[in-house]
């Protein structure tokens, strides 16, 4: 008899794990759970993440063996803010929040699935060698996937269940992104008795955000600007004022155009007012674009259609752990899971989705 993994036990999971507090760096207890219900049955192991972050738990690795082929399994434990004393209930065929926290289905659904598989493994059909890694701080700028231990992980190939399109639905492609921190420098003065001695940093922050092409550039390709900052008093001419935003593309070429367009109008701005600022970009993450015989893609398709899933592809926004494990080498999709609303107090969950997303992680497992 195939193993299968059990329904009710998986939503019991799910619900203690949803409960757990956990946002980006302080993700003690959901690594516990997982060290805890795994201990002793299955080998496991935290990578040294959480100290070269600052945060209080690694990157959780379980490697499971099998015949051919190995995939990388990928769920992260760090939910975002409001996440305190969240109190998981079904209603009406779905999973809900009290309504004043998030649910965290995003991404505490996905380290049910992949716990729930772990624990059924020794009854899967010939299953595939399988590393099944629980990452985290995602959602603070993919911190434990740029820092995990990547000596043990052999595969090439790897599913990140973390999109909140339902089951059957896997993000293909998805663009890269650069952060932009802008400081303009003037100079102090008083602003009533002898204003025309100062530079106003405000001023030149303002004309360049108005100068800039901002929101969507073109169909692959958009810009912000989301924070600023800066001055002193009413009276005071302000002498410093700090902009941060970002860009994203699926074109590289576009990104980088993007960045020039930012940093140009910028430098003109301060220039034009006699002031000067000071621009540093930082790479958040690469794009990626995996075709239909890329073997994620493939596999996916192979894995879904065995559960009465017909497979899609679709482009994604944003990132996610896929853009770093793509970019050192390990081609990687994004699964739908079926989270709703995620990142609100709103979330919720279909228990269906969480049930069909199980079957689908078993099948990845033993499909070859
Ligand atoms: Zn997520």
């Amino acid at each position: 008899m195939a193993a299968k993994i059990n329904r009710r036990k998986l939503l019991r999971t799910f619900k203690e794990l949803a409960a757990l507090y956990g946002p980006g760096k302080r993700e003690r207890d959901v690594a516990d759970y997982i060290l805890e219900r795994l201990d002793g049955n299955i080998p496991v192991a935290e990578d040294g993440a959480g100290d070269a972050i600052g945060g209080d738990a690694g990157n959780v690795l379980v490697k499971i063996d099998g015949r051919g082929e190995p995939i990388l399994l990928v769920a992260h434990l760090d939910t975002v803010e409001p996440c305190v004393g969240v109190q998981p209930r079904v209603r009406n065929g779905y999973v809900y929040s009290k309504g004043d926290t998030i649910l965290g289905a995003d991404d505490r659904a996905a380290v049910a699935v992949l716990l729930e598989l772990a624990e059924v493994a020794d009854g899967l059909i010939k299953p595939r060698p399988l590393e099944i890694l629980f990452t985290v701080a995602e959602e603070i700028g993919l911190l434990g996937a740029k820092h995990a231990d990547y000596g043990p992980i052999v595969s090439k190939t790897a599913f990140v269940l973390d999109a909140s399109e339902p089951p059957g639905y896997a993000v293909n492609a998805a663009p890269g992104s650069e952060i932009v921190k802008a400081t303009f420098r003037g100079r102090a003065a008083h602003a009533g008795i002898e204003p025309e001695k100062g530079i106003n940093a405000i001023q030149m922050a303002a004309s360049a955000v108005a100068g800039m092409r901002l929101g969507r550039i073109d169909h692959e390709t958009t810009a912000n600007i989301g924070l600023i900052s800066g001055g002193r008093a009413t009276n005071i001419v302000s002498e410093s004022a700090r902009i941060e935003g970002e860009v994203r593309s699926h074109d590289a070429s576009k990104l980088a155009a993007q960045v020039a367009h930012v940093t140009d109008v910028a430098k003109k701005a301060a220039a034009e007012f006699g002031g000067d600022v000071d621009i540093t970009w930082e790479k958040a993450y690469f794009s990626y674009h995996l075709t239909e015989d890329a073997a994620p893609v493939a596999l996916f398709s192979r894995a879904a259609r065995a559960v009465r899933l017909k497979p899609k592809f679709v482009a994604g926004g944003g990132g996610s752990d896929a853009n770093v494990f793509n970019e050192r080498g390990i081609a990687a999709v994004v699964l739908g899971c079926g989270m709703e609303k995620p990142h609100t107090t709103e979330e919720r969950i279909a228990v269906a989705s969480l049930y069909k997303l199980a079957e689908l992680a078993t099948a990845l497992a033993q499909t070859h």
